[in-house]
Protein backbone atom coordinates (compact mmCIF):
# COMPACT_ATOMS: atom_id res chain seq x y z
CA UNK A 1 0.00 0.00 0.00
CA UNK A 2 2.70 2.27 0.78
CA UNK A 3 6.57 2.71 0.74
CA UNK A 4 8.05 0.89 3.24
CA UNK A 5 10.57 2.53 5.46
CA UNK A 6 12.31 1.71 8.38
CA UNK A 7 11.37 4.36 11.25
CA UNK A 8 13.90 2.90 14.06
CA UNK A 9 15.66 6.02 14.25
CA UNK A 10 12.63 7.91 15.01
CA UNK A 11 12.11 6.03 17.94
CA UNK A 12 13.88 8.27 20.52
CA UNK A 13 13.15 11.92 21.91
CA UNK A 14 14.28 14.15 19.48
CA UNK A 15 13.39 11.76 16.54
CA UNK A 16 9.65 11.58 17.83
CA UNK A 17 8.62 15.55 18.98
CA UNK A 18 10.21 16.36 14.94
CA UNK A 19 8.26 13.36 13.72
CA UNK A 20 4.73 14.02 15.38
CA UNK A 21 4.84 17.15 14.00
CA UNK A 22 5.56 16.90 10.67
CA UNK A 23 3.00 14.17 9.88
CA UNK A 24 0.06 16.63 11.09
CA UNK A 25 -1.28 16.33 7.26
CA UNK A 26 -0.73 12.79 6.45
CA UNK A 27 -3.62 10.93 5.88
CA UNK A 28 -2.34 7.63 7.30
CA UNK A 29 -4.63 4.57 6.63
CA UNK A 30 -4.82 3.39 10.49
CA UNK A 31 -4.05 5.38 13.61
CA UNK A 32 -4.15 3.04 17.02
CA UNK A 33 -5.21 4.93 19.98
CA UNK A 34 -3.24 3.03 23.04
CA UNK A 35 0.23 1.52 22.95
CA UNK A 36 -0.40 -1.65 25.62
CA UNK A 37 0.01 -4.88 24.21
CA UNK A 38 -3.84 -4.90 22.43
CA UNK A 39 -2.17 -1.90 20.29
CA UNK A 40 1.34 -3.03 20.03
CA UNK A 41 0.29 -6.43 18.56
CA UNK A 42 -2.10 -4.27 15.66
CA UNK A 43 0.38 -1.95 14.70
CA UNK A 44 2.60 -5.04 13.77
CA UNK A 45 -0.40 -6.87 12.01
CA UNK A 46 -1.11 -3.44 10.52
CA UNK A 47 1.96 -2.51 9.15
CA UNK A 48 3.57 -5.74 8.05
CA UNK A 49 0.77 -5.71 5.53
CA UNK A 50 1.60 -2.43 4.49
CA UNK A 51 -0.94 -0.53 5.88
CA UNK A 52 0.26 3.25 7.02
CA UNK A 53 -0.04 2.85 10.40
CA UNK A 54 0.29 5.25 13.45
CA UNK A 55 -0.03 4.41 17.07
CA UNK A 56 -0.23 6.86 19.92
CA UNK A 57 0.34 6.22 23.71
CA UNK A 58 -0.20 8.84 26.38
CA UNK A 59 1.78 7.25 28.76
CA UNK A 60 4.71 5.41 28.63
CA UNK A 61 4.27 2.10 26.07
CA UNK A 62 2.84 -0.78 28.29
CA UNK A 63 2.28 2.03 31.28
CA UNK A 64 -1.56 0.53 31.86
CA UNK A 65 -2.35 -3.15 32.29
CA UNK A 66 0.04 -4.44 30.20
CA UNK A 67 2.59 -4.23 32.59
CA UNK A 68 0.61 -5.29 35.64
CA UNK A 69 -0.21 -8.54 34.82
CA UNK A 70 1.31 -12.19 36.09
CA UNK A 71 3.76 -11.92 33.13
CA UNK A 72 2.75 -15.51 32.05
CA UNK A 73 1.87 -16.63 28.37
CA UNK A 74 -0.92 -19.17 29.60
CA UNK A 75 -2.23 -22.24 27.99
CA UNK A 76 -5.40 -21.45 29.72
CA UNK A 77 -5.77 -23.85 32.30
CA UNK A 78 -8.50 -22.18 34.50
CA UNK A 79 -10.50 -21.73 31.58
CA UNK A 80 -11.11 -25.41 31.70
CA UNK A 81 -12.96 -24.92 35.01
CA UNK A 82 -15.90 -22.65 32.91
CA UNK A 83 -15.48 -25.49 30.03
CA UNK A 84 -14.02 -22.34 27.84
CA UNK A 85 -12.63 -25.25 25.28
CA UNK A 86 -12.06 -23.20 22.26
CA UNK A 87 -10.23 -19.87 24.66
CA UNK A 88 -7.67 -23.12 25.92
CA UNK A 89 -7.01 -24.35 22.22
CA UNK A 90 -6.30 -20.82 21.07
CA UNK A 91 -4.28 -19.59 23.50
CA UNK A 92 -2.50 -23.17 23.90
CA UNK A 93 -1.22 -22.19 20.02
CA UNK A 94 -0.67 -18.63 20.08
CA UNK A 95 1.44 -19.52 23.00
CA UNK A 96 3.61 -21.86 20.60
CA UNK A 97 3.90 -18.95 17.85
CA UNK A 98 4.89 -16.39 20.76
CA UNK A 99 7.62 -18.63 21.65
CA UNK A 100 8.76 -19.29 18.02
CA UNK A 101 8.92 -15.27 17.55
CA UNK A 102 10.07 -14.37 20.32
CA UNK A 103 12.34 -17.19 22.28
CA UNK A 104 14.31 -15.13 24.50
CA UNK A 105 11.30 -13.77 25.59
CA UNK A 106 8.94 -16.04 26.54
CA UNK A 107 10.36 -18.73 28.45
CA UNK A 108 8.79 -21.99 29.32
CA UNK A 109 8.42 -22.64 33.16
CA UNK A 110 7.20 -25.86 34.70
CA UNK A 111 4.28 -24.86 37.29
CA UNK A 112 3.11 -26.88 40.24
CA UNK A 113 -0.41 -27.37 41.07
CA UNK A 114 -0.55 -28.42 44.73
CA UNK A 115 -2.96 -30.73 45.67
CA UNK A 116 -4.47 -30.78 49.33
CA UNK A 117 -7.26 -32.08 51.32
CA UNK A 118 -10.57 -29.92 50.50
CA UNK A 119 -8.49 -28.41 47.74
CA UNK A 120 -9.96 -27.10 44.30
CA UNK A 121 -8.54 -30.05 42.79
CA UNK A 122 -8.95 -33.64 43.66
CA UNK A 123 -6.21 -35.57 42.10
CA UNK A 124 -8.13 -37.56 39.88
CA UNK A 125 -9.69 -33.95 38.12
CA UNK A 126 -6.26 -32.71 38.04
CA UNK A 127 -5.17 -35.69 35.76
CA UNK A 128 -7.98 -35.42 33.48
CA UNK A 129 -8.16 -31.65 33.47
CA UNK A 130 -4.01 -31.68 32.53
CA UNK A 131 -4.66 -34.71 29.97
CA UNK A 132 -7.31 -32.41 28.66
CA UNK A 133 -5.28 -29.12 28.54
CA UNK A 134 -1.77 -30.93 26.78
CA UNK A 135 -4.16 -31.95 24.15
CA UNK A 136 -5.78 -28.77 23.59
CA UNK A 137 -2.91 -26.29 23.91
CA UNK A 138 -0.40 -29.29 21.66
CA UNK A 139 1.72 -29.29 24.23
CA UNK A 140 5.05 -30.87 23.03
CA UNK A 141 5.75 -34.46 24.23
CA UNK A 142 8.73 -33.36 26.77
CA UNK A 143 6.79 -30.77 28.70
CA UNK A 144 3.43 -32.89 28.94
CA UNK A 145 1.79 -33.15 32.48
CA UNK A 146 3.37 -35.46 35.43
CA UNK A 147 1.25 -36.24 38.67
CA UNK A 148 3.65 -36.11 41.27
CA UNK A 149 3.14 -38.06 44.79
CA UNK A 150 3.37 -35.76 47.78
CA UNK A 151 6.94 -37.49 48.75
CA UNK A 152 7.68 -36.03 45.29
CA UNK A 153 5.53 -32.84 45.52
CA UNK A 154 7.78 -32.04 48.71
CA UNK A 155 11.50 -33.02 47.27
CA UNK A 156 10.54 -30.74 44.25
CA UNK A 157 9.06 -27.72 46.07
CA UNK A 158 10.46 -27.60 50.32
CA UNK A 159 8.39 -24.58 51.40
CA UNK A 160 4.59 -25.91 50.83
CA UNK A 161 2.84 -27.43 53.67
CA UNK A 162 2.88 -30.97 54.13
CA UNK A 163 -0.36 -31.41 56.37
CA UNK A 164 -2.83 -32.64 53.84
CA UNK A 165 -0.65 -32.41 51.01
CA UNK A 166 -1.96 -35.49 48.52
CA UNK A 167 0.27 -34.63 45.43
CA UNK A 168 0.51 -32.05 43.02
CA UNK A 169 0.53 -32.11 38.88
CA UNK A 170 3.27 -30.62 37.06
CA UNK A 171 2.75 -28.49 33.64
CA UNK A 172 4.02 -26.23 31.60
CA UNK A 173 3.52 -22.55 31.12
CA UNK A 174 5.40 -19.73 29.67
CA UNK A 175 6.54 -16.61 31.68
CA UNK A 176 7.42 -13.37 29.63
CA UNK A 177 7.92 -9.90 30.74
CA UNK A 178 4.42 -8.37 29.49
CA UNK A 179 6.44 -4.62 29.06
CA UNK A 180 8.95 -5.34 27.10
CA UNK A 181 7.01 -7.64 24.97
CA UNK A 182 4.75 -4.81 24.13
CA UNK A 183 7.62 -2.69 23.25
CA UNK A 184 9.24 -5.32 21.06
CA UNK A 185 6.33 -5.55 19.20
CA UNK A 186 6.29 -2.00 18.58
CA UNK A 187 9.95 -2.08 17.57
CA UNK A 188 9.23 -4.43 14.82
CA UNK A 189 7.06 -3.20 13.49
CA UNK A 190 8.69 0.49 12.92
CA UNK A 191 10.65 -1.75 10.23
CA UNK A 192 7.47 -2.20 8.48
CA UNK A 193 7.48 1.70 8.15
CA UNK A 194 5.19 2.40 11.25
CA UNK A 195 5.33 5.07 13.95
CA UNK A 196 4.77 5.03 17.23
CA UNK A 197 4.88 8.03 19.53
CA UNK A 198 4.26 7.86 23.86
CA UNK A 199 3.53 10.58 25.64
CA UNK A 200 0.77 11.54 23.06
CA UNK A 201 -2.49 11.70 24.23
CA UNK A 202 -5.85 11.53 21.95
CA UNK A 203 -7.87 14.12 23.65
CA UNK A 204 -10.86 14.60 20.72
CA UNK A 205 -11.97 12.76 17.82
CA UNK A 206 -14.11 13.93 15.08
CA UNK A 207 -14.97 12.63 11.43
CA UNK A 208 -14.52 15.32 8.45
CA UNK A 209 -16.37 13.65 5.35
CA UNK A 210 -15.23 9.94 5.71
CA UNK A 211 -11.76 10.91 7.63
CA UNK A 212 -11.26 10.43 11.01
CA UNK A 213 -9.95 13.25 12.93
CA UNK A 214 -7.82 13.33 16.28
CA UNK A 215 -6.70 16.01 18.28
CA UNK A 216 -3.44 14.77 19.77
CA UNK A 217 -1.62 16.33 23.06
CA UNK A 218 2.02 15.70 22.74
CA UNK A 219 2.37 15.50 26.82
CA UNK A 220 5.85 16.55 26.54
CA UNK A 221 5.37 19.78 25.29
CA UNK A 222 2.17 20.17 25.77
CA UNK A 223 1.83 21.39 22.20
CA UNK A 224 -1.24 20.13 20.21
CA UNK A 225 -1.53 18.40 16.91
CA UNK A 226 -4.04 17.05 14.66
CA UNK A 227 -3.92 13.44 12.79
CA UNK A 228 -5.86 12.02 10.13
CA UNK A 229 -6.86 8.77 9.20
CA UNK A 230 -8.78 6.38 7.23
CA UNK A 231 -9.43 3.69 10.18
CA UNK A 232 -9.04 4.46 13.76
CA UNK A 233 -8.82 2.12 16.53
CA UNK A 234 -9.57 2.39 19.74
CA UNK A 235 -7.40 0.16 21.92
CA UNK A 236 -6.94 1.93 25.24
CA UNK A 237 -7.90 -1.10 27.60
CA UNK A 238 -9.30 0.01 30.89
CA UNK A 239 -9.71 3.77 28.85
CA UNK A 240 -11.88 2.00 26.32
CA UNK A 241 -14.90 3.97 27.64
CA UNK A 242 -13.59 7.24 27.89
CA UNK A 243 -12.33 7.55 24.07
CA UNK A 244 -15.83 5.87 23.13
CA UNK A 245 -18.26 8.88 25.48
CA UNK A 246 -15.74 11.41 23.33
CA UNK A 247 -16.82 9.84 19.79
CA UNK A 248 -20.94 9.90 20.40
CA UNK A 249 -20.58 5.42 21.95
CA UNK A 250 -23.78 3.91 20.52
CA UNK A 251 -23.11 -0.07 20.73
CA UNK A 252 -24.56 -0.71 24.42
CA UNK A 253 -21.63 -3.07 25.27
CA UNK A 254 -19.47 -1.58 28.15
CA UNK A 255 -16.35 -2.29 30.03
CA UNK A 256 -16.25 -3.58 33.66
CA UNK A 257 -12.86 -2.99 35.35
CA UNK A 258 -11.58 -5.81 37.71
CA UNK A 259 -7.95 -4.64 39.65
CA UNK A 260 -5.55 -7.29 39.79
CA UNK A 261 -2.51 -6.75 42.76
CA UNK A 262 0.83 -8.55 42.67
CA UNK A 263 3.28 -8.28 45.52
CA UNK A 264 7.33 -8.89 45.41
CA UNK A 265 8.96 -10.44 48.19
CA UNK A 266 12.85 -11.44 48.31
CA UNK A 267 13.44 -15.08 47.36
CA UNK A 268 14.60 -15.69 50.82
CA UNK A 269 11.69 -15.00 52.83
CA UNK A 270 9.67 -17.40 49.81
CA UNK A 271 12.60 -19.36 48.06
CA UNK A 272 10.22 -21.64 45.61
CA UNK A 273 12.30 -23.37 43.33
CA UNK A 274 9.67 -23.69 40.74
CA UNK A 275 6.35 -21.59 40.19
CA UNK A 276 3.59 -22.71 42.10
CA UNK A 277 -0.18 -22.26 41.01
CA UNK A 278 -1.98 -22.37 44.37
CA UNK A 279 -5.57 -22.24 46.23
CA UNK A 280 -5.34 -18.67 47.64
CA UNK A 281 -8.36 -17.47 50.58
CA UNK A 282 -12.13 -17.72 49.02
CA UNK A 283 -11.26 -20.68 46.97
CA UNK A 284 -9.47 -18.39 43.94
CA UNK A 285 -6.08 -19.42 42.65
CA UNK A 286 -3.17 -17.51 43.21
CA UNK A 287 0.40 -17.48 41.26
CA UNK A 288 3.78 -17.49 43.30
CA UNK A 289 6.50 -17.17 40.50
CA UNK A 290 10.20 -16.93 41.51
CA UNK A 291 12.10 -14.53 39.31
CA UNK A 292 15.55 -12.33 39.65
CA UNK A 293 16.49 -13.42 43.30
CA UNK A 294 12.76 -12.73 43.88
CA UNK A 295 9.31 -14.10 44.11
CA UNK A 296 6.36 -12.46 43.16
CA UNK A 297 2.26 -13.40 43.84
CA UNK A 298 -0.64 -12.31 42.84
CA UNK A 299 -3.48 -11.84 42.06
CA UNK A 300 -6.69 -10.32 43.58
CA UNK A 301 -9.65 -9.98 41.67
CA UNK A 302 -11.63 -6.73 42.67
CA UNK A 303 -14.75 -4.80 40.82
CA UNK A 304 -12.66 -1.49 40.28
CA UNK A 305 -15.16 1.59 40.57
CA UNK A 306 -12.81 4.23 40.90
CA UNK A 307 -11.38 6.91 38.70
CA UNK A 308 -9.10 5.84 36.08
CA UNK A 309 -7.08 8.94 35.62
CA UNK A 310 -4.50 8.12 38.60
CA UNK A 311 -3.06 4.65 38.49
CA UNK A 312 -4.54 2.01 40.81
CA UNK A 313 -2.93 1.57 44.07
CA UNK A 314 -2.73 -1.53 46.36
CA UNK A 315 -4.82 -1.27 49.29
CA UNK A 316 -3.47 -2.62 52.95
CA UNK A 317 -6.81 -5.17 52.23
CA UNK A 318 -5.26 -6.39 48.71
CA UNK A 319 -1.67 -6.92 49.99
CA UNK A 320 -3.41 -8.78 53.29
CA UNK A 321 -5.27 -10.70 51.36
CA UNK A 322 -2.15 -12.14 49.23
CA UNK A 323 0.20 -12.13 52.40
CA UNK A 324 -2.58 -14.49 54.06
CA UNK A 325 -2.68 -16.88 51.75
CA UNK A 326 0.85 -16.60 51.22
CA UNK A 327 0.98 -17.61 55.26
CA UNK A 328 -1.66 -20.18 55.07
CA UNK A 329 0.09 -21.88 51.94
CA UNK A 330 3.82 -21.85 52.55
CA UNK A 331 6.11 -23.45 54.83
CA UNK A 332 7.79 -20.56 55.71
CA UNK A 333 8.88 -18.06 58.07
CA UNK A 334 5.64 -15.31 58.60
CA UNK A 335 5.49 -13.04 55.88
CA UNK A 336 4.51 -9.51 56.68
CA UNK A 337 3.42 -6.18 55.15
CA UNK A 338 7.20 -5.17 55.84
CA UNK A 339 8.77 -8.24 53.82
CA UNK A 340 6.83 -6.55 50.31
CA UNK A 341 9.70 -4.98 48.14
CA UNK A 342 7.61 -4.21 45.73
CA UNK A 343 4.02 -4.26 44.15
CA UNK A 344 1.95 -3.55 40.95
CA UNK A 345 -1.36 -3.25 40.39
CA UNK A 346 -3.21 -3.61 37.05
CA UNK A 347 -7.21 -3.22 35.44
CA UNK A 348 -8.44 -5.74 33.92
CA UNK A 349 -10.54 -4.70 30.88
CA UNK A 350 -13.35 -6.96 30.77
CA UNK A 351 -16.56 -6.67 28.84
CA UNK A 352 -19.79 -6.56 31.49
CA UNK A 353 -22.24 -9.13 32.06
CA UNK A 354 -25.07 -8.54 34.10
CA UNK A 355 -25.72 -9.92 37.36
CA UNK A 356 -21.73 -11.33 36.88
CA UNK A 357 -18.72 -10.74 39.57
CA UNK A 358 -15.79 -9.54 38.01
CA UNK A 359 -13.98 -13.33 38.73
CA UNK A 360 -17.13 -14.79 36.54
CA UNK A 361 -16.56 -12.69 33.48
CA UNK A 362 -15.16 -14.21 30.68
CA UNK A 363 -11.20 -13.00 29.80
CA UNK A 364 -12.70 -13.01 25.85
CA UNK A 365 -11.77 -10.11 23.63
CA UNK A 366 -14.61 -8.35 22.06
CA UNK A 367 -14.47 -5.56 18.89
CA UNK A 368 -16.88 -3.10 19.06
CA UNK A 369 -17.89 -0.87 16.11
CA UNK A 370 -19.50 2.58 16.94
CA UNK A 371 -21.65 4.22 14.39
CA UNK A 372 -19.18 6.39 13.15
CA UNK A 373 -16.93 3.46 12.64
CA UNK A 374 -14.50 3.77 15.06
CA UNK A 375 -13.43 0.17 16.14
CA UNK A 376 -13.09 -0.79 19.93
CA UNK A 377 -11.15 -3.89 21.26
CA UNK A 378 -11.28 -4.55 24.65
CA UNK A 379 -11.26 -8.05 26.77
CA UNK A 380 -9.09 -11.05 26.45
CA UNK A 381 -5.67 -11.66 27.38
CA UNK A 382 -1.94 -10.80 26.60
CA UNK A 383 -1.55 -13.98 25.51
CA UNK A 384 -4.24 -13.75 22.56
CA UNK A 385 -2.87 -10.26 21.33
CA UNK A 386 -1.40 -11.74 17.87
CA UNK A 387 -5.62 -13.22 17.51
CA UNK A 388 -6.68 -10.43 18.64
CA UNK A 389 -4.66 -8.11 16.28
CA UNK A 390 -5.84 -10.32 13.28
CA UNK A 391 -9.25 -9.88 14.22
CA UNK A 392 -8.85 -6.20 14.28
CA UNK A 393 -6.59 -5.61 11.17
CA UNK A 394 -8.87 -7.96 9.17
CA UNK A 395 -11.82 -5.64 9.36
CA UNK A 396 -9.27 -2.97 8.54
CA UNK A 397 -8.30 -4.25 5.47
CA UNK A 398 -12.21 -5.52 4.56
CA UNK A 399 -12.80 -1.00 5.05
CA UNK A 400 -9.64 0.18 3.25
CA UNK A 401 -10.50 -2.52 0.81
CA UNK A 402 -6.72 -4.64 1.24
CA UNK A 403 -6.80 -8.15 0.75
CA UNK A 404 -3.09 -8.67 1.84
CA UNK A 405 -3.10 -11.75 4.37
CA UNK A 406 -2.29 -11.14 8.00
CA UNK A 407 1.56 -12.89 8.50
CA UNK A 408 2.36 -12.14 12.42
CA UNK A 409 2.81 -15.79 12.93
CA UNK A 410 6.26 -15.66 11.38
CA UNK A 411 7.02 -12.65 12.45
CA UNK A 412 10.34 -13.00 14.51
CA UNK A 413 10.36 -10.02 16.95
CA UNK A 414 13.44 -7.52 15.96
CA UNK A 415 15.32 -8.57 19.47
CA UNK A 416 15.18 -12.32 18.70
CA UNK A 417 17.12 -11.91 15.19
CA UNK A 418 18.81 -14.78 14.32
CA UNK A 419 17.97 -16.71 17.40
CA UNK A 420 15.79 -19.87 17.49
CA UNK A 421 14.34 -23.13 19.43
CA UNK A 422 17.50 -24.48 18.63
CA UNK A 423 20.03 -22.17 18.77
CA UNK A 424 18.43 -20.43 21.42
CA UNK A 425 20.72 -22.30 24.27
CA UNK A 426 23.94 -22.00 22.33
CA UNK A 427 23.29 -17.66 21.53
CA UNK A 428 22.31 -17.55 25.14
CA UNK A 429 25.49 -18.78 26.48
CA UNK A 430 27.68 -17.03 23.61
CA UNK A 431 26.36 -13.58 24.90
CA UNK A 432 26.25 -14.60 28.86
CA UNK A 433 30.28 -15.28 28.60
CA UNK A 434 30.74 -11.83 26.90
CA UNK A 435 29.20 -10.35 29.21
CA UNK A 436 31.01 -12.15 32.27
CA UNK A 437 33.85 -10.61 31.04
CA UNK A 438 32.81 -7.43 32.14
CA UNK A 439 32.00 -8.52 35.40
CA UNK A 440 28.50 -9.09 35.47
CA UNK A 441 27.45 -12.12 37.32
CA UNK A 442 25.96 -15.14 35.69
CA UNK A 443 22.08 -14.18 37.07
CA UNK A 444 22.67 -10.42 35.99
CA UNK A 445 23.80 -11.54 32.53
CA UNK A 446 21.12 -14.17 32.13
CA UNK A 447 18.86 -11.50 32.82
CA UNK A 448 20.34 -9.17 30.50
CA UNK A 449 19.72 -11.46 27.63
CA UNK A 450 16.17 -12.43 28.24
CA UNK A 451 15.60 -8.56 28.09
CA UNK A 452 17.31 -7.61 25.46
CA UNK A 453 18.02 -10.43 23.78
CA UNK A 454 19.31 -9.79 19.97
CA UNK A 455 20.07 -6.41 20.81
CA UNK A 456 22.75 -6.64 23.63
CA UNK A 457 24.88 -6.68 20.79
CA UNK A 458 24.48 -2.86 20.00
CA UNK A 459 24.30 -2.64 23.87
CA UNK A 460 27.95 -4.03 24.36
CA UNK A 461 29.39 -2.30 21.27
CA UNK A 462 27.61 1.11 22.81
CA UNK A 463 29.51 0.02 26.09
CA UNK A 464 33.12 -0.31 24.41
CA UNK A 465 32.37 3.04 21.80
CA UNK A 466 31.87 5.40 25.10
CA UNK A 467 34.22 3.43 26.92
CA UNK A 468 31.60 3.38 29.93
CA UNK A 469 32.79 1.55 32.62
CA UNK A 470 29.28 0.19 34.08
CA UNK A 471 27.04 -1.99 31.51
CA UNK A 472 23.99 -0.03 33.10
CA UNK A 473 25.08 3.68 31.60
CA UNK A 474 25.31 1.46 28.03
CA UNK A 475 21.31 0.17 28.75
CA UNK A 476 20.85 3.63 29.87
CA UNK A 477 21.95 5.30 26.28
CA UNK A 478 20.61 2.67 23.77
CA UNK A 479 17.00 2.80 26.07
CA UNK A 480 17.32 6.48 25.28
CA UNK A 481 18.40 6.34 21.81
CA UNK A 482 16.35 3.04 20.71
CA UNK A 483 13.36 2.50 22.53
CA UNK A 484 11.84 6.28 22.90
CA UNK A 485 12.85 6.08 26.98
CA UNK A 486 11.80 9.41 28.24
CA UNK A 487 11.75 9.32 32.26
CA UNK A 488 13.79 7.11 34.86
CA UNK A 489 10.40 5.00 35.32
CA UNK A 490 10.23 4.51 32.13
CA UNK A 491 13.59 3.29 32.33
CA UNK A 492 13.70 0.93 35.76
CA UNK A 493 10.24 0.27 34.92
CA UNK A 494 8.73 -0.72 32.33
CA UNK A 495 12.33 -1.05 30.25
CA UNK A 496 14.32 -3.20 32.85
CA UNK A 497 11.65 -4.07 35.66
CA UNK A 498 14.85 -2.92 37.67
CA UNK A 499 11.92 -1.25 40.26
CA UNK A 500 10.69 -4.22 41.23
CA UNK A 501 13.36 -6.69 41.57
CA UNK A 502 16.26 -4.95 42.86
CA UNK A 503 14.78 -1.79 44.71
CA UNK A 504 17.41 -1.61 47.13
CA UNK A 505 20.12 -0.12 43.72
CA UNK A 506 17.91 2.05 41.93
CA UNK A 507 18.94 4.90 43.52
CA UNK A 508 22.72 4.48 43.78
CA UNK A 509 22.28 3.46 39.80
CA UNK A 510 19.60 6.95 38.79
CA UNK A 511 22.75 9.00 40.14
CA UNK A 512 25.15 6.62 37.73
CA UNK A 513 22.75 7.29 34.99
CA UNK A 514 21.31 10.78 35.52
CA UNK A 515 24.48 12.56 33.65
CA UNK A 516 23.47 10.05 30.66
CA UNK A 517 19.90 11.10 30.48
CA UNK A 518 20.79 14.65 31.50
CA UNK A 519 22.85 14.97 28.23
CA UNK A 520 20.93 13.41 25.79
CA UNK A 521 17.56 14.55 26.94
CA UNK A 522 19.20 18.14 27.36
CA UNK A 523 17.63 18.94 31.04
CA UNK A 524 18.10 21.54 33.49
CA UNK A 525 18.74 21.14 36.70
CA UNK A 526 15.62 21.23 38.02
CA UNK A 527 14.61 18.24 35.74
CA UNK A 528 17.17 16.47 36.64
CA UNK A 529 15.74 16.85 40.02
CA UNK A 530 12.30 16.00 38.73
CA UNK A 531 13.64 13.19 37.59
CA UNK A 532 15.05 11.41 40.41
CA UNK A 533 11.98 12.74 42.78
CA UNK A 534 9.52 11.01 40.63
CA UNK A 535 11.05 7.62 40.72
CA UNK A 536 11.51 8.13 44.25
CA UNK A 537 8.06 8.52 44.39
CA UNK A 538 6.56 6.22 42.40
CA UNK A 539 8.77 3.17 43.86
CA UNK A 540 7.50 4.26 47.52
CA UNK A 541 3.84 3.73 45.68
CA UNK A 542 4.56 0.41 45.55
CA UNK A 543 5.76 -0.12 48.81
CA UNK A 544 3.57 1.99 51.21
CA UNK A 545 -0.24 0.69 51.29
CA UNK A 546 -3.51 2.59 52.41
P1 LIG B 1 -3.42 -1.48 28.39
O1 LIG B 1 -2.20 -2.25 28.54
O2 LIG B 1 -4.05 -0.90 29.55
O3 LIG B 1 -3.18 -0.43 27.24
C1 LIG B 1 -4.05 0.63 26.97
C2 LIG B 1 -3.21 1.88 26.80
O4 LIG B 1 -4.02 2.94 26.27
C3 LIG B 1 -2.63 2.41 28.10
O5 LIG B 1 -1.21 2.32 28.05
C4 LIG B 1 -3.13 3.84 28.18
O6 LIG B 1 -2.18 4.74 28.71
C5 LIG B 1 -3.46 4.15 26.72
N1 LIG B 1 -4.46 5.21 26.55
C6 LIG B 1 -5.63 5.35 27.22
N2 LIG B 1 -6.30 6.45 26.80
C7 LIG B 1 -5.53 7.02 25.85
C8 LIG B 1 -5.66 8.20 25.04
N3 LIG B 1 -6.73 9.00 25.14
N4 LIG B 1 -4.67 8.51 24.16
C9 LIG B 1 -3.56 7.70 24.04
N5 LIG B 1 -3.39 6.58 24.80
C10 LIG B 1 -4.36 6.24 25.68
N6 LIG B 1 -2.99 -11.93 30.47
C11 LIG B 1 -2.23 -13.00 30.15
O7 LIG B 1 -2.25 -13.47 29.02
N7 LIG B 1 -1.40 -13.57 31.06
C12 LIG B 1 -1.35 -13.15 32.34
O8 LIG B 1 -0.56 -13.68 33.13
C13 LIG B 1 -2.20 -12.09 32.73
N8 LIG B 1 -2.22 -11.68 34.00
C14 LIG B 1 -2.96 -10.60 34.36
C15 LIG B 1 -2.94 -10.17 35.69
C16 LIG B 1 -3.60 -9.01 36.05
C17 LIG B 1 -3.57 -8.55 37.48
C18 LIG B 1 -4.31 -8.26 35.07
C19 LIG B 1 -4.97 -6.97 35.46
C20 LIG B 1 -4.38 -8.70 33.76
C21 LIG B 1 -3.72 -9.88 33.39
N9 LIG B 1 -3.74 -10.37 32.08
C22 LIG B 1 -2.99 -11.46 31.73
C23 LIG B 1 -4.51 -9.66 31.05
C24 LIG B 1 -3.63 -8.71 30.25
O9 LIG B 1 -2.66 -8.11 31.06
C25 LIG B 1 -4.50 -7.63 29.60
O10 LIG B 1 -5.51 -8.25 28.87
C26 LIG B 1 -3.70 -6.74 28.65
O11 LIG B 1 -2.52 -6.26 29.23
C27 LIG B 1 -4.57 -5.56 28.21
O12 LIG B 1 -3.79 -4.80 27.32
P2 LIG B 1 -4.38 -3.55 26.56
O13 LIG B 1 -3.38 -3.13 25.58
O14 LIG B 1 -5.74 -3.88 26.06
O15 LIG B 1 -4.59 -2.46 27.69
Amino acid sequence: MFNRVDNQNLFNFHGRTKSLHENSDVLFDLIIIGGGITGAGICLDASSRGIKTLLIEKNDFASGTSSKSTKLIHGGLRYLKSLEFNLVRTVGQERAIAFKNAPHLIIPQKLILPIYKKGSFKKWQLRIALTVYDFLARVQKKEKKKILSSKATLEKEPSLKSTNLLGSGMYSEYRTDDSRLTLELIKTSLRFGALAFNYVEATDISKQNNTFVVTAKNCIDNRFTTLRCKQLVNATGPWTDDLREINFRQSKKKICLSKGVHIVLKHKDLPLKNPVYFDALERRMCFAIPRNNCTYVGTTDTIYTQSIKENPRATKNDVQYIIDSVNNHFNVPTISENNIISSWTGLRPLIYQKNKKTKELSRKDELIVDTNNMISIAGGKLTGFRIMAKKVTDLVCKNLRSNVKCKTHSIQLISSKNINESNLKKVKNDYINELLKYGLLWGEAENLFHTYGSNLGDIIELKKLKKFKTFIEAEALYCLKKESTITFVDFFERRTSRIHYSPEKNFDQAKLILPIFSKYLKLSKHKEKHLLEELFLHQQNLTHFK
